[in-house]
């Protein structure tokens, strides 16, 4: 009662059906971390994580503090990782609680050292180019000399971030993580081999870029998210996890033909003469509709334009829908009857990716499993091997 009748449908058999789709391609010697950050990419960690733990995904990891607390208060015991996010003298804290902390710098060290574990794990984050956080290329090697000679501290793993979106990106990224790979080589020669190495993320990994490290860290793929121009992207068969974006009818306004209709004195006689009403507006997530945007959305089956988007309420013209009743399923995305509306064409109607289309609705709307396999999309890379060639 207490939950407002609007939500976003995931489906976690693509998520599994996806998670072994990357274990394949990472191949049998190289190890998946699901990145789970930003509330799983807006998916909705709890689930996600629980569904990733039961596959056997190796890590969690993410940058959110208080998410990763309430995995661990809800019984997930996969190892989490912890991106950042969060101020030294919180590190003590963190590893109490069994998180594995990033370290970037001397600071880092000494607070992690403090703690009251004899061989706190951590990681070293290292900055190969990405200019964001993490601990200089050139100044990570005495870093990490210190960590390995510190007692109180026990290094888990070492990794970088390189993701890129065109060909120019992919160029960068591979030639900073030749420098990265550099600096791994040198430090096993000193006999500094951590557990974990980690450069390639979704576009890395789906790209087919070389690696000699152990391990990746996906995030978007795994959700069934491009980050990268498809024609860069190997064919490979992922589902979408995000199934669905939905809503239900609360009242349904019959007007005469003719009515002077001025919702908001904007959409002055849309000539609609049946409108329904839905509990999703700005404050759930929803976008405003950029000027001249044609936005739809699947009653009974049948397509019903969007007029207009306020603080709580979307106004639709249910002119074309057969027999609405108050009550009926409204999807913004997903299936409806025979028709359907993938994640990727709302959001681009709306000028935003799939992605920041999610992170708006994100904490905001409920999160609700659906197991639909029905809703097959093509492979990504099907497009890619046609333009590329073989
Ligand atoms: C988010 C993140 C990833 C995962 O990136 P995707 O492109 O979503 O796969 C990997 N590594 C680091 C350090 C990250 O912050």
């Amino acid at each position: 009662m207490a939950e407002r009748p609007s939500w976003i449908e995931i489906d976690l058999q693509a998520l599994a059906h996806n998670h072994r789709q990357l274990q394949q391609l990472a191949g049998p010697e190289r190890r998946v971390i699901a990145s789970i950050k930003a509330n799983a990419y807006g998916h909705g960690v709890l689930e996600i994580a629980r569904t990733l733990e039961a596959c056997g995904a190796f890590a969690l990891w993410t940058g959110h503090v208080p998410e990763a607390l309430a995995l661990r208060a809800a019984g997930i015991r996969a190892p989490i990782i912890l991106f950042g996010g969060y101020l030294p003298q919180d590190l003590p804290d963190l590893l109490r609680h069994d998180l594995v902390p990033t370290i970037y710098d001397h600071r880092g060290l000494a607070e992690a050292a403090a703690c009251e574990q004899s061989a706190a794990p951590v990681v070293v984050k290292v900055d190969s180019g990405l200019g964001r956080l993490g601990v200089k290329l050139a100044e990570a090697g005495p870093l990490i000399r210190s960590i390995a000679r510190t007692d109180g501290v026990r290094l888990a793993g070492i990794y970088t971030h390189l993701p890129f979106r065109d060909r120019s990106g992919m160029a960068w990224a591979a030639a900073s993580a030749a420098k990265f790979e550099d600096l791994l080589a040198e430090l096993r020669r000193e006999g500094i081999a951590p557990e974990i190495t980690q450069l390639w993320g979704s576009s890395g990994l789906i790209a087919g870029l070389a690696d000699g490290t152990n391990a990746v860290c996906i995030g978007h793929l795994l959700y069934g998210l491009l980050p990268l121009e498809a024609a860069l992207a190997r064919p490979l068969d992922l589902l979408p996890v995000c199934a669905g974006i939905k809503s239900r009818l609360i009242h349904i306004g019959r007007h005469a033909p003719g009515a002077d209709l001025a919702i908001a004195g904007r959409y002055r006689s849309s000539g609609a003469s049946i409108v329904g009403v839905l509990p999703l507006g700005l404050g759930d997530g929803m976008p405003a509709l950029p000027a001249g945007t044609a936005l739809a959305a699947l009653v009974r089956g049948a397509r019903a334009p969007v007029i207009g988007v306020s603080l709580e309420h979307m106004i639709l013209d249910l002119t074309a829908v057969p027999a609405p009743a108050i009550g009926d399923e409204v999807a913004l995305v997903g299936r409806s009857g025979e028709a359907g509306i993938t994640l990727a064409e709302c959001a681009g109607t709306l000028a935003r990716t799939p992605l920041e289309l999610l992170m708006g609705f994100s904490g905001r709307l409920a999160v609700r499993t659906a197991c639909s396999v029905e809703a097959r999309s093509p492979p990504f890379g099907v497009r890619a091997a046609e333009t590329v060639g073989p």
